[in-house]
């Protein structure tokens, strides 16, 4: 989608430092972090929200899942435990409207989230 800042990173026009990349995702590190590691993981088909998601879109989301469970063990916060964030909307605080999974960890997290 044109006007969309994740499309534009994954189209390389915007600049992110990406972590991970294949033919369905990409993972990039938040330009504001919350926590010593947080990393966004994207599809790299543009749903809005997970409202959006459609019957097709299953594999992927399960996909996404896959990948995050990759990079939490590749930047060490498996064992230790990490929180995977989805925002949908107003309420959550949704400000990019490309879903996104936030992968946070490496500190001692809150619940419930805030
Ligand atoms: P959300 O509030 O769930 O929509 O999260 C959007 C996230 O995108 C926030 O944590 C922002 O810090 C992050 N973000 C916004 N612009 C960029 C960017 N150019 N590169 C990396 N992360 C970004
Ligand atoms: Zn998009």
């Amino acid at each position: 989608m044109a006007d969309c800042l994740f499309c534009k990173i994954i189209k390389k026009e915007i600049p992110a430092t990406v972590i991970y990349e294949d033919e369905l995702s990409l993972a990039f590190r938040d330009i504001d972090p919350r926590a010593p590691k947080h990393i966004l993981i994207i599809p790299k088909k543009h749903i809005p929200t997970t409202l959006d998601i459609s019957e097709e879109d299953k594999d992927l989301i399960g996909h996404l899942h896959l990948v995050a469970g990759e990079i939490a063990r590749d930047e060490g916060v498996a064992d230790q435990g990490f929180r995977l964030v989805l925002n949908c909307n107003k309420n959550a605080g949704q400000e990019v409207f490309h879903l996104h999974y936030h992968l946070l960890g490496g500190r001692r997290m809150g619940w419930p989230p805030g």
